[in-house]
């Protein structure tokens, strides 16, 4: 974002009576008015491209969830204002380190985790189909687990899933999140050539926010797809007839939408739909659902920023949902403690 964007953006958030205030989960479990999304922007704008340490830190206080989004009329981008704002404290040498040390991790492995996830993508098993899964940084470094069950699932459903290639292990996402835009690009065009054999592409993901970062930054072949497993499980399903389905498992569950999911890729409707038909009981709303679905604290790099506040934003809300809650996220299930859409619709459809 440039300067003169940054400056549009600020005085937006200058005459504006704060209408978005309450809704940002940082600044509601820290109650600090400069990590509210007018605080936020308006240091990014006073800062003007030199901030120091304590401003990066507020920075650092956005999971990306658009929250706020919901509430503003001029639709401010905030985690876009605050991503540029990181990278300018990544040039004036003033980031933390959980920013600073992602290029030379991307530079060695591919992507930013300490965990090995070439070894946990290879152990996937081989697989084939159209379209293909991008398994995702986050689902790999919990043991991939969630990737095996999605294989599955598809494979049940008539749809089964190919894998995307063995150097295409994450998005990028977290480069940009980190206050490296070029590096995020870079990554992805790198990422991209390892699939250029296929056009067009049908890109499925098990992280919304990643789908949603390709789908808006990545420029693919004419013709291409890019989609969270639950839009593509969904369609699958209702291509079975309810006679050849299993019996739904017992119980019900309690559904937390990812931010993601909710609000930048809005789908609802999907997770929703393969809940009702794996499942006997009900599926219930928590406080706070769809578009106005409330952060776990699972992105945005704040949970190596700033890890109390990330801890608290999943106890609060993992208060709110109870003990039958279910998402769609492997992040935001690791985050919350909750079962996974794709890992109950396995046990499902294993029976
Ligand atoms: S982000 Fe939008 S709603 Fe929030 S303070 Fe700025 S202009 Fe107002
Ligand atoms: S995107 Fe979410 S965390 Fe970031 S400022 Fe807006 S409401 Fe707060």
């Amino acid at each position: 974002m440039n300067i003169a964007a940054l400056r549009k953006a600020q005085e937006l958030c200058e005459f504006c009576p704060k209408m978005c205030r309450f809704s940002c989960p940082v600044s509601e479990a820290t109650a600090r008015e400069s990590l509210t999304p007018w605080g936020k922007v308006s240091l990014a704008a006073l800062s003007l491209g030199r901030p120091e340490g304590p401003a990066a830190m507020a920075f650092a206080g956005c999971t990306g969830c658009h929250r706020c989004a919901v509430y503003c009329a001029h639709d401010n981008d905030v985690p876009a204002i605050l991503y540029a704002a990181r990278a300018s404290a990544v040039r004036s040498g003033v980031a933390p380190a959980a920013w600073t040390e992602l290029p030379a991790r991307f530079s060695l492995r591919g992507h930013g985790e300490k965990e090995d996830l070439a070894a946990m993508r290879a152990s996937l098993p081989k697989s084939e189909g159209a379209a293909l899964l991008f398994a995702g940084c986050d689902a790999l470094a919990l043991d991939g687990e969630e990737a095996r069950d999605a294989l599955f699932v598809a494979r049940q459903l008539g749809a089964p899933l190919g894998l995307a290639p063995e150097n295409a292990l994450c998005c990028g996402l977290k480069l940009l999140e980190g206050g490296h835009p070029e590096l995020a690009e870079a990554h992805g065009t790198r990422v991209r050539s390892a699939m250029a054999g296929r056009k067009p592409l049908h890109l499925v993901f098990l992280q919304p926010g990643c789908a949603g970062f390709v789908q808006e930054r990545w420029p693919l072949p004419q013709g291409s797809q890019v989609e969270h497993i639950t839009s593509y499980l969904a369609r699958a399903l209702a291509a079975v007839p309810e006679r050849s389905r299993p019996p739904p498992l017992e119980g019900g569950a309690v559904f937390h939408d990812p931010c993601a999911l909710a609000r930048d890729l809005q789908e609802l409707t999907a997770p929703r739909a393969l809940l009702a038909a794996a499942l006997r009981g009900e599926v219930r709303e928590p406080p706070r659902s769809g578009l106005d679905t409330s952060c776990c604290g699972a992105a945005g790099l704040l949970r190596e920023t700033m890890p109390e506040v990330a801890l608290q934003l999943a106890r609060e809300r993992r208060a709110e949902l109870g003990e039958e809650m279910v998402t769609s996220s492997p992040a935001c299930a690791a985050a919350l403690g909750a079962a996974e859409v794709v890992s109950l619709l396995k046990r499902w459809l294993a029976q």
